[in-house]
């Protein structure tokens, strides 16, 4: 049985207001554990729009999604937030009382953790795959079709179908190769929307015989009992082979879900979780939501709108972790103490 975790504060969702609550709780001493569906943390910025430049961020004239991230990466990093990526938050659990708040956080990974308070910080929901519109796929989800790699080893000396024409696919074409038995890329074009050092890699392998690359879609999967044996591909000239296959990755792209959140007991609103503008807290004590997965009157759904929630959910919760500690507002700029937590105290 997988151990249970201990922590103050679980985070659902590691966007930038995921990444930003971190902060604001580790500057009260609350230890965080984050958690994502995406393999990568940033949410909406890391993942449609990491090259766009953002213009309203305070203090930051101009700044594109991708490096608020990594800015956000590094001014949590010295509060050491545990993150737990490439897993689903399904189950949320309540163990405690109103006044002593205690929850069980699951995930699809097996991943169990206890924790006094729980911050949804889940954005328009979780990032999703799209499912390859193949008859039947869900029979194979999980055993031998994959929408990402969780343990590289799985995919040793096996031959693995990979569908897609963008980073991921050519990505993971690359990294498998070398254990894998055999990779095949299935892609409707000879144009990819992937890096070009990736598209070259993949062509040089592919010339030096060492992977193939087949120029079409997939339309069927035949297997049985979640073993896949074969996917069928129409070739873009109109003929129909059946490619050996033992696991099939596909990468068509990611959707926003609501997803498990619903089944929480939380109160919704048009899929949104109502919070008080106080404490940004839920229908139940102890879970705050903060960012664009929660609503009162007067919403903006702005980056900025979900750091200043952040910080006032991080005043209630404290009172939660710690509730015989006397809390003192401070200062960065003047605080030893905060400046200590934060690594730098002169
Ligand atoms: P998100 O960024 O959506 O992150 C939520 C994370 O939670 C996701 O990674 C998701 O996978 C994860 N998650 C959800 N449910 C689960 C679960 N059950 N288990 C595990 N993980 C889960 N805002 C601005 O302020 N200025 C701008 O200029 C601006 N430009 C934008 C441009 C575009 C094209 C878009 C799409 C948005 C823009 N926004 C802008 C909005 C801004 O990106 C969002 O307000 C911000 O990303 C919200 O952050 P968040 O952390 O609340 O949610």
């Amino acid at each position: 049985m997988a151990e249970t975790i201990a922590t103050d504060v679980v985070i659902v969702g590691a966007g930038p207001i995921g990444l930003f609550a971190v902060f604001e709780f580790g500057l009260l001493d609350m230890k965080a554990h984050l958690i994502d569906i995406l393999p990568k943390v940033g949410g909406q910025c890391a993942e449609l729009y990491p090259e766009k430049p953002i213009y309203d961020i305070p203090g930051f004239p101009v700044i594109t999604g991708q490096d608020l991230v990594e800015n956000l990466k590094r001014q949590v990093a010295p509060f050491a937030p545990v993150y737990h990526l490439n897993q689903m938050v399904t189950g949320l659990k309540v163990l405690g009382t109103a006044e002593e708040p205690k929850f069980q956080v699951a995930t699809d990974d097996d991943l169990t953790i206890e924790t006094t308070v729980v911050v949804i910080a889940a954005g328009g929901g979780s990032f999703q795959p799209k499912r390859p519109p193949l008859a039947g796929i869900e029979a194979f989800e999980g055993k031998s079709v994959h929408y990402a790699v969780r343990k590289m080893d799985a995919f040793g000396g096996k031959r693995v179908v990979i569908l897609g024409g963008g980073d991921s696919a050519l990505d993971w074409a690359l990294n498998l190769q070398p254990i894998a038995d055999r990779v095949t890329l299935v892609h409707r074009r000879d144009a990819f929307r992937a890096a070009p050092h990736s598209v070259n890699g993949m062509r040089a392998l592919v010339a030096a015989g060492k992977m193939d690359f087949v120029l079409g879609q997939a339309t069927a999967l035949k297997g049985e009992n979640g073993r896949l044996v074969w996917a069928t591909i129409r070739k873009e000239d109109g003929a129909i082979i059946d490619l050996p296959c033992d696991d099939l990755l596909a990468f068509f792209g990611l959707t926003m879900k609501l997803g498990p959140v619903a089944d929480w007991g939380l109160n919704l609103h048009e899929n949104l979780i109502p919070v008080d503008t106080e404490k940004f807290e839920t229908s139940t004590p102890g879970i705050f939501a903060v960012g664009d997965i929660n609503t009162y009157p007067g919403k903006l759904k702005l980056i900025l709108s979900g750091f200043h929630e952040a910080a006032l959910a991080a005043q209630k919760a404290v009172h939660y972790v710690f509730p015989n500690k006397k809390i003192v507002f401070q200062y960065t700029t003047s605080s030893t103490s905060l400046q200590k937590k934060l690594g730098v105290a002169g």
